[in-house]
């Protein structure tokens, strides 16, 4: 079904790494009904880390972002599903987790704009996700293959 099959960039950053809360954001998207195609735990370099946050390179956080996102392993997946970009960031809140509201990842898991869990695409930049899946994951990184429980999540998807 291709209106299914939007994928979307998202990063346990290193707090939740080190927070043991890997498993605990992945679980949210497989509840949603979120189809996991690609996922890697890995260190980030200064230059992948430069590049993805590239927007944000005048902001007088940056540098310190760049140190942050650099500090320890990330986890860094790609997920799929109807509207996956919009919706991902709909349940990963505000980038101030003191101003997400509970229910959303930042508003249960965070206290701290510094320290904010995850990083997920922006629905509202044009073409995002699609840019940041090229910069984290090679095309044979991700998993083509059909998930049994998505003739349960959608309606219109066949037994
Ligand atoms: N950030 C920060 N200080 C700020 C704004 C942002 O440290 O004042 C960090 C924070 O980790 C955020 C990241 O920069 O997640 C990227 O900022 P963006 O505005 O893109 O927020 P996001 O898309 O992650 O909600
Ligand atoms: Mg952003």
């Amino acid at each position: 079904m291709s209106h299914h099959d939007e994928r979307t960039f998202v990063m346990v950053k290193p707090d939740g790494v080190q927070r043991g809360l890997i498993g605990e954001v992945v679980s949210r998207f497989e509840d949603r009904g979120l189809k996991l195609v690609g996922g890697k735990f890995m260190q980030v370099d200064e230059e992948l880390a430069r590049e993805h946050y590239a927007e944000l390179s005048e902001q007088p956080f940056f540098e310190g972002l760049v140190e942050f996102i650099t500090s320890g392993p990330v986890f860094a997946m790609v997920w799929e599903g109807a509207d996956a970009t919009a919706q991902v960031r709909s349940m990963v809140g505000e980038t101030d987790p003191a101003e997400s509201p509970p229910g959303t990842i930042r508003g249960d898991l965070g206290l701290d704009l510094g320290h904010n869990v995850i990083h997920a695409s922006d629905h509202e930049e044009e073409g995002a996700n699609v840019r940041e899946i090229d910069l984290w994951f090679d095309d044979d990184e991700l998993v083509d293959y059909g998930l049994d429980t998505a003739a349960w999540v959608y309606e219109d998807e066949d037994h």
